[in-house]
């Protein structure tokens, strides 16, 4: 009869056949389990209460009337409860499958959900990928272009001064207009550099040992020049103590400083500008304040980002790149600090750079207290110079020289390898892209001159050239290196000198201290005298914009 099926699935279709159609689906199953279940409890009860009567009939055939009443009423009591317990039955079944579709479903959107978030995911972190490879790239094509625009800028530029001086020219607006825009794109051009390297992670921070009190009081003397010169008071405000030594990138800070004290003063045309120095627990903090043009506080956050300059008009009067303030706080965050700005309109502006700047103990590694290098103790030595840029190599001139080392010069590695075999040098320092013979191959050919006591000192332009223990070109990473020393152009003329005291052992001689500002020679006019103070200080500190400035105001 069932056909072989479940007879509870048989009576649903039979139930779904004969329900009508309007009836909701949920019911006509309902219905039709409630059936089946109460059809299996009629006939196990029938089924039982015939046998019964059956039996009691063999036995009794008298009784069989009363047997068969009893057991028909036991039958209806039985259907009733039977009824009642299969609807129950049919409920609970019922609502436990609605509870296990409803967690199923649920389950069903939670695993979706997780699927879409692990491909938003995944496609957020390509494009992250993505964005840095191209952010990288874009750094590297920048310092790539930087450099070659650097050098016919440099040539526009000094050519353009040059010409400025020219009493001869014809058109002498239209050489200072060459002039001034060479001057503002090279400017430009030395900001993104900046910006790129550190963006591009190129920057490396060193350690140094700093002299921090005498380090800020050449920063101070050169921008209360600065600032007499504009008819600004210039205030500086340092604590009792400050610790003799501190840790930090020297030259990054110093940048730091510098950026903020010219626009002090560049954005102030009267009041005093004031920098005040806090150091407390390891931090130390640098309050650059001013009473100038002030910035509007929709500009707050906008000048610190790429070309973005202030809007007051005032301000917009100045000239400038808008690359100071972006390098400024690049440098600070890299340095692990972080700078702040405040000002109010018309008023003035006080921004604060916070810095970790852990004390240092003095020891033998002190760095020299400001003191001239004039030559040093033992037999004259011989230095070997190859470069093909005559103006290199005129610099080395001078600075060596003068400390008494017997100097050879080379223009080319062919050439350096055949002097090196006549004068036979105790120091070489090669340039690594020459014509002819590169750096590195000349290091090589010198060290199969069998010259056991030459140290050889490369020298590039280009800080991507240095391979820490590069034997030559091409040559085995575990090789030997054929270098002792590394330094990168332009040359720091204190870096070489330590370097080379350290390769060949020098002890160093030093001139007594340097003649005070109020020493400079008697025969300069009075009237010279606060310029070349303002000279000499500015050179102290190699703030060459500054000389630059210096000289163009003293020309004018
Ligand atoms: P630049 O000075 O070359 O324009 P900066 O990045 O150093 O570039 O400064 C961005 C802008 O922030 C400046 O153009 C100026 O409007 C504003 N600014 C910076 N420092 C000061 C200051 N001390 N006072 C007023 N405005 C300032």
């Amino acid at each position: 009869l069932c056909n072989g099926k479940p007879l509870p699935d048989q009576l649903a279709r039979l139930t779904a056949v004969l329900l009508p159609a309007r009836m909701a689906g949920g019911i006509r199953t309902r219905t039709a389990r409630f059936l089946g279940v109460m059809a299996i409890f009629t006939l196990v009860n029938g089924g039982v209460l015939s046998f019964i009567g059956l039996q009691y009939g063999a036995v009794a055939p008298d009784a069989r009337g009363v047997v068969a009443t009893t057991l028909w009423i036991v039958f209806f009591a039985l259907l009733f409860v039977s009824g009642v317990a299969a609807w129950l039955l049919v409920l609970a079944l019922e609502s436990r499958r609605v509870a296990e579709e409803e967690t199923a479903r649920q389950t069903g959107m939670l695993m979706e959900e997780i699927e879409a978030h692990e491909r938003t995911d995944a496609a957020l972190q390509k494009a992250k990928e993505v964005a840095e490879a191209a952010n990288v790239a874009k750094s590297r094509y920048i310092i790539g272009i930087s450099h070659e625009i650097r050098t016919p800028l440099n040539a526009i530029f000094g050519y353009a001064q040059l010409l400025e001086r020219d009493t001869s020219i014809r058109n002498p607006d239209g050489v200072r207009v060459i002039r001034r825009s060479a001057e503002h794109l090279s400017n430009l051009v030395d900001g993104l550099l900046d910006i790129s390297k550190i963006e591009s992670g190129l920057l490396r921070l060193t350690r140094d040992k700093v002299r921090l009190v005498e380090f800020l009081d050449q920063i101070v003397d050169m921008f209360r020049l600065q600032a007499a010169a504009k008819g600004i008071q210039f205030h500086y405000d340092r604590p009792a103590y400050l610790p003799a030594f501190v840790h930090t990138d020297q030259k990054r800070l110093r940048q730091i400083l510098i950026n903020l004290l010219s626009n002090a003063l560049k954005y102030t045309a009267q009041g005093h500008a004031t920098l005040r120095v806090r150091y407390r627990s390891q931090v130390a903090e640098f309050e650059v304040s001013d009473t100038g043009f002030g910035i509007l506080p929709e500009d707050m956050e906008r000048i610190f980002e790429p070309f973005e300059r202030g809007r007051t008009a005032s301000a917009r009067a100045v000239p400038g790149t808008g690359l100071g303030l972006t390098i400024t706080r690049l440098l600070t965050r890299i340095m692990g600090g972080e700078i702040t700005v405040a000002s109010t309109p018309g008023q003035g502006s006080v921004f604060t750079v916070r810095l970790l700047l852990s004390e240092a103990q003095s020891g033998p590694d002190d760095p020299p207290a400001a003191k001239t290098i004039h030559g040093y103790a033992g037999p004259r030595l011989r230095v070997l110079v190859a470069d093909d840029d005559p103006d290199h190599l005129a610099l080395i001139q001078n600075l060596l020289r003068p400390l008494d080392f017997l100097l050879f010069t080379a223009r080319d590695g062919r050439e350096c390898v055949e002097l090196a075999r006549e004068c036979r040098p105790d120091l070489a320092l090669l340039d690594i892209s020459m014509p002819r013979m590169t750096g590195w191959e000349a290091a090589a050919a010198l060290r199969d001159l069998d010259m056991p006591r030459l140290k050889i000192m490369m020298v590039s332009a280009n800080a991507h050239d240095y391979t820490p223990g590069r034997a030559a070109a091409g040559g085995e990473e575990d090789a030997p290196s054929v270098h002792d020393a590394f330094i990168v152009k332009p040359v720091d003329m204190d870096v070489l000198l330590d370097r080379i005291g350290t390769l060949l052992g020098l002890e160093w001689l030093y001139a007594p201290a340097a003649p005070a500002p109020a020493a400079l020679p008697d025969t300069a006019p009075a009237t010279a005298k606060p310029h070349l103070e303002a000279l000499w200080q500015l050179g102290r500190i190699g703030h060459v914009r500054g000389i630059e400035n210096k000289l163009r105001e003293l020309e004018g």
